[in-house]
C-alpha cells in the first residue's frame, strides 16, 4: 500500500526499478486527481477561511464527500501542522485504521510516520506524526496524560452524528478546553442534518455545509415480514447477481457471526456454477477482521465481476466503498442496552432507526442511481422504526466513563455539560458500582484503588480483577485472562462441516469443569508452550489471529502492571486463587441455579441461562460468576466460572450479606438439571 516504500532498488534490475517508480508516480498522480473529484474539493478555500475565522465550526456533509480524509490534509497544506498536530476522532477502530491508511497513501508517506492512527492496544504513530486518526475512546484516554491537548492545533471530532458514548463525553471536554485554549481549533463533523443541535451546544458555532451529489435510490420493500433475514439477504444477493446490471452489492448484518455464516452460504450456493454465472467477489468487513483483509473491500472490481460486501454498521457512515449500486438492508443492528434498575447490560439485535435506514439506502446512490432492497415491509418501516437512534450514553453502563471523569478531577457529574444527559438512575448506578468495586469512597471521591484501575484501558470490572490479582498472587494468569476476554468472542473456530471435531477440541480445555475463563487461560498457556505455534492452533480449531491479538494485548497489560506497582506473580495451579481474583472484579455478576435449570442473578433477580458454548453449559454449577450477558433467543451468560458463595462475603462484604448467599447447599435439585459440582 505504500507508494514510496516496499521495494528495494538493489534487488531489482535498474530498468525494472525505473518502471516501478514511474508506475508509482503515476498512481500517486492519479490519487491526487481523485482527491479533486470529491465534493468537498470545491469548498476547500471557503472551508479553510471559515476555520480561520471561527474557533469552533460544525461541518456537515454527506458520507463520502471527503470530510475525514481531506479536511486534515487541507489543514496541513494550510500550515496548521506547524503549530501542532491535527487530531481526528472516529467512533470505530476499523475506520480509524482504514482512513489513516488512505491518507498516508494520498500523501505518499508510510503509515505510522507523518500519518498515523491510535486505537486501543495499538499505537501506530511516531514522533513524526502530524495527522493523527484515533478512536474517540483513545482521545478520552489522552486527556489523562494531556488534559489541555497541548500538542494539538486542531481537533476534529468526526462522525459526531454517531453519538457514541465516548464522543458525547468528548463534547463536554473539548468544549471546556476551547474556552481556555483560544488557539485550538475545534471541528465537529457530521454526516446528517441535525447539525443545529451541535451548533447550539457549542455556543451557536457556525455550520458549514458541504453539498453532496446524490443519485436517486429506488426503495424496495418486502410484501410480508421475513422470518429469517439472513436467508432472505443471501437469496436477494443471488437474485441481484443473476438479474441485475453491473454494480456492487452492500449487505448490512449485525455482526461477525452473521457475516461469516452468510459468506459460507453464498460460497456453497455458487460453488459448481462455474462460468454459468459471473464471478462474485465476497468481501466481509467487521471490527475484528485483520487489516490486510479489510483493505480488500476497496479494491476495484474487475470487469465482468461483482463485488458483494458483507458489512456491519461500519459501512453505514464510517467507511465509503465506491461502486456500490445495490444495498440490502435487513433492518437490524446489534445494540448495547442497559437497564439501570437491574444493572444489566447486554447486546441485543434491534431494529434500526429510520435515520439509519436512510443512511444505508444512501450508500447505493453515491456514484450512480441505485436500488435498496429493504427486507422489511413498508408498514413496519413506517410504524415500527424509531425516527432516530437513541444516543449510546442513554443506553449503556457508565462505569467506565465515570471512572475516567473522576480521574480527570471532574467531581460534579450531575452538572457535567452533556449534550444529552444520561438518565440520573444510570449515573447513580455507576457511582454505586464503582463504590462497590472500591474505586470510589463514600464521598464519591476516587480512591487509590480507583486511580490504579483507571490506568487500564478496560472496563472497571476487568481492571479491578487485574488489580485484585496482586492479592491472590496470580497476576500473570489474570492478565492472560483479561487479554483473552478482550479479544472478544473469536478464539474458537467452528466450521460448519467439522463442528463435532471443533467442539471436542474445545472441550479438551475444559477438563475438570474449570470454567470458561480458566479454559481460556489453558488455551493461551498451551499455545505459549508450543512456542506460539500456528500449526497447534490449526489442529485445535483456534483462530491464530485472535491468539496473536491476545498476545499483543497481554504484553501491553503486563507493561501497565508496573505502572500500578503490581509485582508479577504466578500461581498456575491454584485455580481457586485465580477464580477469587476474577470474582473480585465480577461479584456483581453472580447468579444462582434454579430448580428448572435456569439461573437467577443474586441482586436484582433476573432469569438468565448459561450460554450453550460454555464449558459449563451441561454442568450447571449452583453458583456462578459470569463475564457478560448476551441476549439472543434468551438472556445468556457468556464466559462463566463456578464459585463458592462464601467467597462473595469474603471478597465483597460491603455488597453481599450472609442472607444473600445462604441456603446454598440445603436445596435439593430435581433430576435432569445436571450435576451440581459444589462440594
Ligand atoms: P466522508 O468522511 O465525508 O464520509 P471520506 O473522506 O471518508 O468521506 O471518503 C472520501 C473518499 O475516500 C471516498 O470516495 C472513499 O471511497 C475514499 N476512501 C476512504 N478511505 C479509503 C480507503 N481506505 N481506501 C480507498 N479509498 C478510501
Ligand atoms: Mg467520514
Amino acid at each position: 500500500a505504500d507508494l514510496l516504500e516496499g521495494f528495494n532498488e538493489d534487488d531489482m534490475e535498474m530498468e525494472e526499478a525505473e518502471i516501478k517508480k514511474s508506475a508509482e508516480k503515476s498512481a500517486f498522480m492519479q490519487l491526487q486527481e481523485e482527491r479533486k473529484t470529491l465534493p468537498i474539493y470545491r469548498y476547500r478555500d471557503e472551508l479553510l477561511q471559515a476555520i480561520d475565522d471561527h474557533q469552533v465550526l460544525v461541518i456537515v456533509g454527506e458520507t463520502g464527500s471527503g470530510k475525514t480524509t481531506q479536511i486534515p490534509q487541507y489543514l496541513h497544506e494550510a500550515g496548521y501542522t506547524k503549530k501542532g498536530r491535527i487530531g481526528c476522532t472516529q467512533p470505530r477502530r476499523v475506520a480509524a485504521m482504514s482512513v489513516a491508511a488512505r491518507v498516508a497513501q494520498e500523501l505518499g508517506v508510510k503509515l505510522g510516520h507523518e500519518v498515523g492512527y491510535s486505537i486501543r492496544f495499538e499505537d501506530c504513530t511516531s514522533d513524526k506524526t502530524i495527522l493523527k486518526y484515533m478512536t474517540d475512546g483513545m482521545l478520552l484516554r489522552e486527556f489523562l496524560g494531556e488534559p489541555d491537548l497541548a500538542s494539538y492545533s486542531v481537533m476534529m471530532v468526526d462522525e459526531a452524528h454517531e453519538r457514541t458514548l465516548s464522543t458525547d463525553v468528548l463534547f463536554g471536554l473539548v468544549k471546556d478546553i476551547a474556552r481556555f485554549r483560544p488557539d485550538l481549533k475545534l471541528l465537529i463533523s457530521s454526516a446528517t442534518l441535525d447539525a443545529d443541535k451541535f451548533s447550539d451546544y457549542f455556543d451557536k458555532a457556525p455550520i458549514f455545509n458541504i453539498p453532496g451529489r446524490r443519485y436517486p435510490v429506488d426503495l424496495l420493500y418486502t410484501k410480508a415480514p421475513e422470518a429469517d433475514y439472513l436467508e432472505a439477504a443471501v437469496v436477494t444477493v443471488l437474485q441481484i447477481h443473476v438479474t441485475q446490471p453491473a454494480g456492487d452489492v452492500l449487505v448490512f448484518f449485525t455482526g461477525q457471526e452473521e457475516i461469516e455464516a452468510a459468506e459460507e452460504i453464498l460460497k456453497a450456493r455458487t460453488r459448481g456454477l462455474g462460468s454459468r454465472i459471473a464471478e462474485m467477489i465476497i468481501c466481509p468487513i467487521y471490527a475484528n477482521l485483520p487489516s490486510d483483509l479489510q483493505a480488500k473491500i476497496f479494491e476495484e472490481t474487475p470487469e465482468g465481476a461483482r463485488k458483494v460486501v458483507l458489512a456491519t454498521n461500519i459501512a453505514e457512515t464510517s467507511l465509503t466503498i465506491d461502486g456500490i449500486k445495490y444495498v440490502i438492508d435487513p433492518g437490524f443492528c446489534k445494540q448495547k442496552s442497559y437497564n439501570p434498575r437491574t444493572g444489566m447490560e447486554s447486546l441485543i439485535v434491534t431494529p434500526i432507526s429510520k435515520a439509519a435506514a436512510q443512511q444505508r439506502a444512501g450508500r447505493a446512490g453515491r456514484t450512480s442511481p441505485g436500488k435498496c432492497f429493504r427486507l422489511y415491509t413498508a408498514w413496519s418501516h413506517q410504524h415500527e422504526m424509531e425516527d432516530n437512534t437513541v444516543p449510546e450514553i442513554q443506553r449503556t453502563n457508565l462505569g467506565n466513563v465515570v471512572l475516567m471523569l473522576k480521574s480527570l478531577g471532574i467531581v460534579d457529574l450531575v452538572h457535567f455539560d452533556f449534550l444529552d444527559p444520561p438518565p440520573a438512575e444510570t449515573l447513580i448506578r455507576a457511582l454505586e458500582q464503582l463504590y462497590a468495586l472500591g474505586a470510589l469512597n463514600d464521598h464519591g471521591e476516587l480512591t487509590k484503588l480507583g486511580r490504579r484501575m483507571a490506568e487500564f484501558p478496560l472496563d472497571p470490572m476487568l481492571s479491578k480483577m487485574i488489580v485484585a490479582s496482586d492479592k491472590f498472587k496470580c497476576s500473570e494468569e489474570i492478565v492472560t485472562i483479561a487479554a483473552m476476554l478482550s479479544v472478544g468472542n473469536s478464539i474458537f473456530y467452528r466450521p460448519k462441516d467439522k463442528q463435532v471435531h471443533a467442539d471436542n477440541a474445545r472441550m479438551n480445555f475444559h477438563t475438570g469443569n474449570v470454567g470458561d475463563q480458566i479454559a481460556l487461560l489453558k488455551v493461551y498457556d498451551t499455545w505459549k508452550e508450543t512456542n506460539y505455534s500456528t500449526q497447534w492452533c490449526y489442529e485445535n480449531y483456534i483462530q491464530v489471529r485472535s491468539m496473536k491479538r491476545a498476545r499483543d494485548i497481554r504484553d501491553q497489560l503486563e507493561g501497565l502492571l508496573d505502572r500500578v506497582e503490581i509485582e508479577p506473580s504466578s500461581s498456575p495451579n491454584d485455580i481457586e486463587a485465580i477464580k477469587k481474583a476474577i470474582t473480585s472484579g465480577y461479584f456483581y455478576h453472580t447468579a444462582k441455579l434454579q430448580k428448572n435449570g435456569s439461573y437467577r442473578t443474586v441482586k436484582n433477580p433476573q432469569t438468565v441461562h448459561i450460554h450453550p458454548s460454555s464449558g459449563l453449559a451441561e454442568v450447571l454449577p449452583r453458583w456462578v460468576v459470569y463475564f457478560e450477558l448476551v441476549i439472543t433467543t434468551k438472556e445468556y451468560m457468556r464466559q462463566v466460572i463456578e464459585i463458592k458463595p462464601d467467597w462473595l462475603i469474603e471478597i465483597a462484604p460491603h455488597y453481599y450479606k450472609k442472607q444473600d448467599v445462604e441456603d446454598a447447599s440445603s436445596q435439593k435439585l430435581p433430576k435432569g438439571t445436571g450435576r451440581a459440582v459444589m462440594d
